[in-house]
């Protein structure tokens, strides 16, 4: 559908009104307003490291190293990001029962951090540790903090495992239960919103795909085109955070 930004604006809002069952999912352009660069873009982490496979990470200590190195690096940006106003938006939608969920392509947390409760973490969180072996897990920055101090990889201080952040490196499988209650979400949903991501990632951007086959309205909000944008019934090409505003501003108004 083709319309003006105002009526586009208008319309997902009376969507959203009618919605009985309204999700999210959202890629890395949801927090590069809040400053966390996208790591796929030129400058990004992705371009400027090199990457340090699951499998490496298991097997050598030279590349556990170097993938605390990283990450160490990355947590300082992380620390220091703060929600924005899309964040926000969507956290205010779930407190007011309107939005049932958002799946996230990002490690950042900042969805937990604008106060959103049922998020589901497709590539993990960078706001945590994990050990490999008993699973137990703590807050990512007193570990980064004593790593950045004495210059060695932690271990698990209860079984001697490996620590890793909880994210999914390259080469590792997505949580199966993260994915299956995210097609659980998406089959349910009259209403999908897919913020700030490219879609070209799976099993990820499979996910709004589901949403829409599955019967719901797609609205895709992104500054880049995206494999999906012929199936989506709006497409907006405006920063996130004043679409969701103007979006949560009309939707405000009519009920
Ligand atoms: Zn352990």
């Amino acid at each position: 559908m083709t319309l003006d930004l105002e009526s586009a604006i208008q319309t997902i809002a009376s969507w959203l009104r009618e919605s009985r069952c309204a999700m999210a999912f959202t890629g890395a352009g949801i927090s590069t307003e809040s400053g966390i660069p996208d790591f796929r873009s030129p400058g990004g982490v992705w371009s400027k490291n090199r990457t340090v496979y699951f499998e490496e990470f298991l097997n050598s200590e030279e590349d556990r190293y170097e993938y605390w190195r990283q990450k160490s690096q990355t947590h300082v940006e992380f620390e220091a990001a703060a929600p924005n106003v899309a964040h926000q938006v969507l956290a205010k939608w779930e407190e007011d029962e309107k939005l049932t969920g958002i799946v996230t392509q990002n490690i950042d947390g900042l969805h937990q951090a604008a106060g959103s409760q049922n998020v589901l973490e497709l590539h993990g969180t960078a706001r945590e540790i994990a050990c490999l072996s008993c699973h137990q897990r703590w807050a990512a920055d007193p570990w980064v903090q004593q790593f950045l101090k004495k210059d060695r990889v932690p271990d698990c201080p209860d079984c001697q495992g490996l620590l890793k952040h909880a994210t999914v490196s390259f080469g590792q499988s997505l949580s199966s239960e993260t994915l299956e209650a995210s097609s659980e979400l998406a089959k349910q949903a009259d209403l999908c919103f897919a913020l700030g991501s490219s879609l070209v990632v799976y099993p990820a951007a499979a996910v709004p795909e589901l949403a829409k086959s599955s019967g719901a309205r797609l609205v895709i909000i992104n500054n880049t085109e995206t494999p999906l944008d012929s199936m989506a019934d709006i497409v907006l090409r405006h920063p996130l955070g004043e679409s969701l505003s103007m979006i949560h501003d009309a939707f405000s108004n009519l009920s």
